[in-house]
């Protein structure tokens, strides 16, 4: 499946409680991409953004460590909570020379293009948008207050278009990481 079919929210979740080396599992042979998990998620990601984390891991061939899923304290209702967002920090060919996710990180330069091509947008705001955020506040692909110097945010949207309920109380740029 192409990376674009992954940007919506599937609502089934995946992975609950598995941390270190869960793609590929042991025994399997990838694609090329390596996904580690730091702390094991409660109720897991997004089926959809997991995918959309292999699907990127093993085009461009890079070994990545998940920080947080759904686990830590983020902005309330962030789409962390929801299992919809990822925040990686760390990249590299391999995991004993990955190298803190920043601007500076080639392989996050490539990860953030891949995904951009891919019709994810800067920012959030928008709960019918998948979305990344990386950099200092304020900066080419961070527009919100809030600091991602250490870390990507990679979001997959929380409905589809003209799909979104009535009522619904849109998200604010800068309270959603
Ligand atoms: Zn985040």
């Amino acid at each position: 499946m192409p990376l674009a079919e992954f940007r919506y929210a599937s609502g089934h979740k995946v992975h609950a409680g598995d941390k270190g080396r869960v793609y590929p599992p042991k025994g399997y042979v990838g694609g090329g991409g390596v996904i580690y998990v730091l702390r094991a998620a409660i109720h897991g990601p997004d089926a959809n953004l997991w995918g959309a984390l292999k699907v990127a891991s093993d085009d461009l061939n890079v070994t990545l460590q998940v920080n947080s899923f759904d686990t830590g304290t983020h902005s309330p209702n962030s789409r962390h909570y929801a299992g919809l967002a990822a925040d990686i920090n760390k990249m590299g060919d391999k995991r004993s020379t990955w190298q803190q996710v920043t601007m500076n990180n080639r392989f996050a330069v490539e990860f953030v293009d891949l995904f951009l091509a891919a019709g994810w947008r800067i920012g959030e705001g928008d709960p019918t948008r998948a979305g990344i955020l990386l950099g200092p506040p304020h900066s080419r692909w961070n527009p919100t207050g809030i600091d991602h110097t250490t870390h990507l945010h990679l979001s997959i949207a929380r409905f589809r278009p003209g799909e979104m309920p009535p009522g619904f109380e849109g998200e604010r740029l800068d309270t959603h990481c």
